[in-house]
């Protein structure tokens, strides 16, 4: 099977490597290009512009960093619409709001292409090793043909329905992910600020109901201070603001979330952004200090 891919960040370098080891065929972009040497040397091609990929390639996969950049690479010249017509897919990967993906998801319909949007669960391990989790919504036909791509990147992938789902689903996800993160940041604060040994409070962590593979991965890394990003901060807080919208449009309350995007954009604030989203722990800790 032949795959366009448009992004090569942390999750769509993982991703195109790992469909090209399992024997597709990959024709990557991304907007600094010297990014597409890596898996060029693994075998993948290279097109110059997301058109070039379109035109080479019956379906598409992108996973760019935010709602802007998942518009400008489908609306700016020589971006996806150029090329996007009858018979072709495209599946945007990205986590973005619900009206990002519709406005490509019409977009695409007018010209008569195909478009599934597929937002992941899992960060850059599982991206590395195939164990993501993959909301998809929108065009059914796509995600069928999708789907031995789907079970090489993926350990499970859903079909939610029409497009806006797949986003939701994704934003929902994202904005427990990032409160608890929060709450987890002030619970090592707390116990080290209280005499107790931080570590055994991860081990009694891990014992008990609420134990989780983040607090297991992330927790001794973050009492090292080792924020080598996984998942970068700004895109966590991206994700925060963008599920308060979708609160906001629902008449949800949620002053947890908020209070947590706050504590997100205070760690921008202070340079931590393109770090890992663990980070935020940073924030706990300095407010203790300046207490
Ligand atoms: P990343 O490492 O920051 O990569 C972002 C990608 O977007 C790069 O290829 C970047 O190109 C491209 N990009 C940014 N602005 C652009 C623009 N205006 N036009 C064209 N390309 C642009 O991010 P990532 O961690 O791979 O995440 C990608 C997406 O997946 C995000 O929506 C994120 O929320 C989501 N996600 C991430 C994780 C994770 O754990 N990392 C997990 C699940 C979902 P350049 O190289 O030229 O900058």
């Amino acid at each position: 099977m032949e795959v366009g891919f448009l992004g090569l960040g942390i999750m769509g370098k993982a991703m195109s490597m790992n469909l090209l080891k399992n024997g597709f065929k990959v024709t990557v972009w991304n907007r600094t290009l010297s990014k597409c040497d890596e898996v060029v040397a693994h075998g993948a091609s290279v097109g110059e512009t997301p058109a070039e990929v379109v035109k080479k390639c019956n379906i598409t996969i992108a996973i760019l960093s935010d709602p802007a950049a998942a518009l400008s690479v489908v609306f700016d010249k020589d971006g996806v619409l150029d090329q996007i017509c009858s018979g072709k897919g495209y599946i945007d990967m990205s986590t973005v709001d619900p009206e990002t993906s519709c406005k490509i998801s019409e977009a695409i319909a007018l010209k008569g292409g195909h478009f599934l949007e597929a937002p992941v669960s899992g960060s850059k391990q599982p991206a590395e090793t195939g164990q993501l989790v993959i909301l998809a919504a929108g065009d059914k036909a796509l995600y069928e043909e999708a789907v031995p791509a789907f079970d090489v990147l993926g350990k499970k992938s859903f079909f939610l329905g029409p497009v806006g789902n797949g986003a939701k689903m994704k934003l929902v996800v994202n904005m427990i992910m990032g409160s608890v993160m929060n709450a987890f940041s002030e619970g090592l604060t707390l116990a080290e600020r209280s005499g107790l040994n931080p570590h055994s409070l991860l081990d009694v962590l891990d014992l008990g109901g609420i134990a989780n593979p983040m607090f297991r991965g992330k927790g001794p890394e973050m009492l090292k201070d080792n924020y080598s990003p996984a998942f970068p901060l700004k895109h966590q807080q991206k994700d925060m603001r963008l599920a308060l919208a979708l609160g906001d449009q629902n008449a949800v309350s949620m002053p947890v979330a908020a209070a947590a995007n706050e504590a997100f954009k205070k760690a921008r604030s202070m340079g931590l952004g393109d770090l890992d989203f663990s980070a935020v722990y940073e924030t706990v800790k300095l407010l203790k200090h300046s207490s």
